[in-house]
């Protein structure tokens, strides 16, 4: 289950890179801060104002530009690139130049700070930029067989905190959201991630928005208790993969009003799990599930799409949406989450990551999708 790949997994994805950069007509990929160049080489750079910046010509080999300070940090993988520290006094754009070269195609990294984009741009005058994610995205979206049992083993972490949720193990009433937020947090990093990265619990009318804040509301009896969590877990060679999951409770006996609409979020989910399989795309998935939400009237309160894909970032490709028509593949690995939210009174919201695989998907989590009830 746990065992280890004989080989790094980088050879196989700079080749990834290469092959899309030749297939583009790409001079150079330029990598900074974000989830690309921990995914091709297992180093993240520190966010800091210095730059660190990974250079990959298309004919010729890697470089890594980091500031000095920071070179003892590099873990160095087989040769898959040469590490270049930078002193203080150094212009670190003017090295990556260089680098560069005559380079006419260059794809920078989305999430690269405008100081160093806008100033590349100033010292390779004339050469195109575009999106790194343009050629990354769809390498990162087909996870191999390792990046899938790495995410498993993320999901089976989140999914034994929902299940203690759903036991009653985690005290709600009385509490308010951010203390429940806060221990949903510990939860997570005991469970093996290093880092949280989100525990949305969201009390009664306040689940009717998808994206609350945690805060000083006091969960009461006789209401839901909107909990969506997750974090990054590492994987042998440093690099880290999310976990991501929602589950509702009910502090007490749920009213039959809130059962039926729970019961139409379960069902949108359950058709979406079913749709979703090798050969279907984003924008059919996310059909079934809507089909469901609006046959039972309530398609104005389902305000977002049906999923996301899930890997180094919570959110990359595959998304789950209207206006996706790309086939998933074997080795898509994407949440299900729809929901229902009626603004002033409640919302509910059933998610589960999953991997396309054969004919079918097979789920990250799949502790109980009822609506428990829990004591109040
Ligand atoms: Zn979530
Ligand atoms: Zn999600």
């Amino acid at each position: 289950m746990t065992a280890r790949a004989a080989t790094s997994p980088f050879s196989a994805r700079m080749a990834g890179l290469r092959a899309a950069m030749t297939e583009r007509g790409t001079d150079a990929v330029l990598l900074s801060v974000g989830a690309e160049l921990p995914w091709l080489c297992g180093y993240e750079a520190m966010p800091l104002e210095r730059l660190t910046m990974l250079v990959v010509p298309v004919d010729d080999d890697p470089t890594l530009f980091v500031p000095r300070l920071e070179a003892p940090r590099v873990r160095e993988q087989d040769g898959l690139f040469r590490i270049r520290p930078w002193d203080e006094t150094e212009d670190p754009l003017r090295l990556v130049a260089q680098a560069v070269g005559p380079a006419r195609s260059l794809a920078i990294g989305d999430r690269t700070w405008s100081r160093f984009t806008v100033g590349l741009v100033g010292l390779v005058d004339g050469a195109r930029f575009s999106n790194a994610s343009e050629l990354c995205g769809p390498l990162r979206a087909v996870k191999d067989g390792h990046e899938v049992e790495v995410l498993h083993r993320a999901g089976a972490a989140v999914d034994r905190i929902a299940a203690a949720l759903q036991a009653g193990e985690i005290p709600l009433v009385g509490r308010t959201e951010a203390q429940v937020s806060a221990e949903l947090g510990q939860r997570i990093l005991a469970e093996g991630h290093h880092r949280v990265n989100f525990a949305i619990v969201a009390a009664g009318s306040n689940a009717a928005s998808p994206h609350h804040e945690p805060g000083d509301r006091v969960i009461e009896a006789g209401e839901v208790v909107l909990c969506d969590f997750g974090g990054t877990m590492a994987d042998e060679w440093g690099v880290g993969y999310c976990s991501d999951i929602t589950r509702c409770v009910w502090t007490g006996e749920a009213p039959a009003e809130a059962v039926e609409v729970y019961s139409v979020v379960r069902a949108a989910h359950a058709a979406a799990v079913a749709a979703a399989r090798p050969g279907a795309t984003g924008k059919e998935v996310d059909l079934a599930a809507r089909r469901v939400v609006v046959a039972a009237g309530l398609g104005d309160h389902f305000v977002h799409r049906t999923g996301h894909g899930i890997g180094v970032e919570e959110h990359e490709d595959p998304y789950i949406v209207e206006g996706n028509d790309v086939p998933l593949v074997d080795g898509n690995c994407f949440s299900i989450e729809p929901g229902v939210y009626l603004p002033g009174r409640f919302g509910f919201r059933l998610e589960d990551c999953v991997a396309a695989n054969g004919s079918g998907v097979a789920p990250f989590t799949d502790i109980d999708h009822d609506l428990v009830s829990v004591d109040a």
